[in-house]
């Protein structure tokens, strides 16, 4: 059995969720959060649970001991790690759920140390030969049902406060088989139509499987705007807030529940006046959507005459159909994660080559580029543990750790069948496809996967498949300051270059993109990132490799002056975010955009960069960046 880093943010707390009294939970509470995607949810608020993991008893053989061992400490120190998060976070409770809270966050810490609990699921993994998984429900079970065994003649509260500590004792093994099975939320089945979903946390794995059909929105305790569970659910047109503390401790059954994605603000149990408000908000944005679909015929061309290519990011096959609504003319990029996401094993290369299929087709010949697999950071991905294909810890600091193109030299079978699966993905197509590496650092990672490249389509003629008429470009994604200061390398190595501004800009400022705690640090705007965006676009024009720009910011329509100003011609964003990019495409000359780079370049200081960009679009009646998130 492997065992790897649990979900990231750790889970959903259930058991404190139902523990914090309800009594305070009616009147109207407004949460302050981060609005990742906009647009205006009102539903019924429901909390995500996990469900619980059911364990099968399971026999170890003797030489397993060890690594059985190893894998049970991993999910106590996991564990352990969650609950100092939850501890940290109580202060923004009210008092009296503090109290209530505290000495039950103490007793599972406790329970996690030295105890007799502990060294029984030990003992039981060592003498009884079986796994940790089943060693922790056998003792947990036997240790709950002796606390229950009540002697004669004892009192009612002595009984309540025996019924407690079972509890807990069960609860504190659920912790560790949700840690040890890493059990990721599957428990969407169960939503109300139009519910919204208010968790701690969610993952980019969770986000995959919601329906925007049935859900209105998302609010979650953790996340930051730029990690891949906001831009999942910016994709999937959610209207979401991350970052709401302590709203996942207050919702109750029936609640309702209003979600201002643009504002970032959450209500709870809103008043009449409220929600007439957050009404009258919801058709406001619905009508200004509507206006933006009347740009779907007009190009994407500045006042002076310069066409802009603007390409959809993808992110999930539900998506594919927002292509045409938004008139995206291709699919810059193609996050491949989800193609591993929520399966038992990995797919295998039939299996790629038909979703990659489904992709090319539905982009009616438009360019597209498929990103192999970037698992790592914050991208868990359970099939890779469960076949053993990653390692079994990255939690030293996984965004620094085995990322991208790292596991996948590491790992070349993955990549080549990868390879492999979209090169017969595209046999009678015609399509202009283009494949792209991700999260490289230096020419060494990409003349290797080069190489793996051509390996392939020598063993598939050798093999007499049929390849495409065209071969796919092989690109490489500008996303660490190792990429950018080497650009002039890479190019050489190359055809195109994809630039990855969130990474970009997590790696460039040590500011973790997941984590809403350091918002205020993650900024684009800051001039280091923007002069390696700059390097990069110049090494890119010296070697006349064409290049794009797929970070968050190529959808945001507070960017779209500047980057244009740089040299960027291309644009992939979230496919909602086409028209409004387009809009301020259509708003602003080349020459304008050249002369705020030119200024903004010379500068030194984030603020005086966002100042002038602020101006810029005050100028040109258009949206303003927002402050990074706070
Ligand atoms: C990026 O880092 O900017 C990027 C586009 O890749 P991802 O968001 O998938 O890491
Ligand atoms: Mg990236």
């Amino acid at each position: 059995m492997n065992q790897t880093e649990p979900p990231p943010g750790g889970a959903v707390e259930p058991d404190l969720a139902q523990a914090a009294p309800r009594r305070w939970a009616r009147p109207e509470m407004r949460f302050v959060g981060t609005g990742v995607s906009s647009g205006i949810a009102i539903g019924q608020a429901f909390g995500v649970r996990e469900q619980p993991a059911t364990v099968t008893r399971l026999r170890i053989a003797a030489a397993d001991i060890e690594a059985e061992l190893a894998r049970l400490e991993a999910a106590v120190k996991q564990s352990l790690k969650q609950l100092g998060k939850l501890r940290q976070k109580l202060h923004v409770l009210p008092e009296e759920a503090q109290t209530e809270i505290e000495p039950l966050i103490t007793a599972y810490i406790h329970m996690l140390g030295p105890t007799r609990l502990m060294r029984g699921i030990r003992h039981r993994v060592r003498e009884t030969l079986v796994s940790a998984e089943t060693a922790v429900v056998e003792e947990t079970e036997a240790t709950a049902t002796q606390m229950l065994a009540l002697p004669i003649g004892v009192t009612e509260e002595d009984r309540a406060s025996r019924d407690r500590r079972a509890e807990e004792v069960r609860e504190i093994g659920r912790r560790l088989i949700r840690n040890l099975t890493r059990t990721a939320f599957r428990s969407f089945a169960d939503l109300p139509d139009g519910a919204v979903v208010v968790a701690d946390a969610l993952r980019p794995a969770d986000a995959a499987l919601l329906n925007p059909e049935r859900v209105a929105g998302v609010a979650t305790e953790e996340g930051g705007t730029t990690g891949h569970t906001a831009i999942m659910l910016r994709s999937l047109g959610l209207p979401t807030v991350l970052g709401a503390i302590g709203l996942s401790h207050k919702i109750g059954p029936g609640d309702t529940i209003v979600v201002d994605g643009t504002t970032g603000i959450v209500v709870l149990n809103p008043t009449q006046a409220t929600l007439s408000r957050a009404r009258a908000d919801q058709l406001a944005f619905a009508e200004s959507r509507n206006r933006l679909a009347g740009l779907l015929r007009l190009p994407a061309e500045t006042t002076d005459g310069t066409a802009i290519a603007l390409h959809a990011n993808l992110e999930l096959l539900a998506e594919l159909p927002m292509l045409g609504q938004v008139g995206a003319e291709g699919i810059g990029l193609l996050r491949t994660e989800f193609v591993f996401m929520n399966r038992e094993a990995p797919p295998d290369e039939a299996m790629q080559a038909e979703i990659y299929h489904q992709v090319i087709a539905a982009a009616g010949g438009g360019p597209v580029t498929i990103r192999v697999l970037d698992w790592g950071g914050e991208k868990d991905i359970e099939a890779l543990s469960n076949a053993g294909l990653v390692p079994e810890l990255n939690d030293v600091n996984p965004a620094l750790g085995l990322r991208g193109i790292r596991l996948l030299l590491r790992r070349p079978t993955l990549l080549e069948t990868q390879f492999s699966a979209i090169l017969r993905a595209a046999v009678g197509t015609d399509s202009d496809l283009r494949i792209l590496i991700p999260m490289v650092t230096c020419l060494d990672e990409v003349r290797q996967a080069r190489a793996i490249y051509d390996r392939v389509i020598r063993r598939l003629t050798r093999e007499g498949v049929r390849l495409p008429g065209r071969l796919p470009l092989f690109g490489v994604m500008i996303e660490t300051p190792g990429a950018a200061l080497s650009a002039d390398g890479l190019a050489t190595a190359c055809d195109f270059f994809a630039l990855g501004t969130n990474d970009l800009t997590m790696y460039t400022l040590a500011v973790d993109r997941a984590d809403g705690g350091v918002g205020s640090l993650f900024d684009p705007l800051h001039p280091a990132v923007l002069r390696l965006i700059q390097f990069s676009l110049e090494a890119a024009s010296r070697h006349q490799r064409p290049v794009s720009v797929c970070g968050e910011i190529a959808g945001d329509p507070a960017f779209t002056a500047l980057l244009l100003g740089l040299g960027v011609r291309t644009l992939s964003m979230n496919a909602v975010n086409v028209p409004r990019v387009k809009q301020t495409v259509r708003a602003v000359s080349l020459a304008a955009c050249g002369d705020l780079a030119r200024r903004a370049m010379a500068e030194s200081d984030p603020d005086t960069v966002r100042a002038q960009v602020v101006a810029f679009a005050r100028m040109h009646g258009l949206p303003e960046p927002a402050m990074p998130a706070l």
